[in-house]
């Protein structure tokens, strides 16, 4: 019954691994079914050479597993949270990537310093505050504070914690944690070049991202 969306967010987590966002078992991806209301997500603690498309739990917006034998992934309450909160999301992905987890642990948004970034989206990367205690202990009326276009901004970090991304499938949010990552990289090393570094002017944010996304888009084939 759930069948796609397992195979999915198997096919997405293997290629996390592929792509080295994840260290052990530091990482997850979810997808959704909106028409189920459920996702299917990697379960707890299992690692990826052992992981099979049918050990992934199905799990509701509410957190509570639907099907599956296997303990979900403890990051199963903000994936939750993020599909209810947007219900416009496919898939999301979390991981503890090294530059990415670096600035959310410190808490800082990733400044938009070069056209690697305005390719992708116009603005910083946002670091969303810590997750309140109201919601780590579960309580999902409470407000996330996560305030921003999601359409757009497929990527934020969790203050305290790590990177989360999204996207209309797997692949796609897969490759925005790859992104992430490549982007938190070359920030942090731009502001060890040149500490005085600046935010890239808005001619070339605005250039950028419209040749890829702008209605008269005219990058690759
Ligand atoms: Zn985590």
């Amino acid at each position: 019954m759930y069948n796609r969306i397992k195979e999915e967010s198997y096919e997405a987590n293997m290629n996390l691994t592929k792509l080295g966002l994840v260290k052990f078992t530091f990482g997850n991806v979810s997808v959704f079914d909106r028409d189920k209301g459920v996702f299917a997500i990697k379960p707890s603690g299992v690692p990826y050479e052992l992981l099979k498309a049918e050990d992934m739990v199905i799990v509701d917006l509410n957190a509570q597993v639907v099907e599956g034998n296997l303990r979900p992934s403890s990051d199963t309450k903000t994936h939750a949270v993020l599909y209810k909160e947007w219900p416009g999301l496919g898939a999301v992905v979390h991981t503890h990537s090294v530059y990415g987890t670096a600035w959310a642990q410190a808490n800082r948004s990733i400044p938009i310093y070069g056209t690697t970034h305005a390719d992708h989206l116009t603005t910083d990367i946002p670091c969303a505050p810590p997750m309140a205690d109201e919601m780590i202990e579960g309580n999902y009326e409470y407000q996330t504070g996560y305030q921003i276009d999601h359409q757009e901004i497929q990527m934020i970090l969790v203050g305290n914690h790590a990177p989360f991304t999204w996207g209309k499938d797997g692949n796609q949010a897969v490759y925005n944690a790859a992104v992430l990552e490549y982007v938190a990289e070359l920030a942090y090393f731009s502001e060890g070049i040149n500490p005085q570094i600046e935010r890239l002017k808005a001619s070339l944010i605005k250039k950028h991202y419209e040749r890829k996304h702008g209605k008269d888009a005219y990058y690759g084939q």
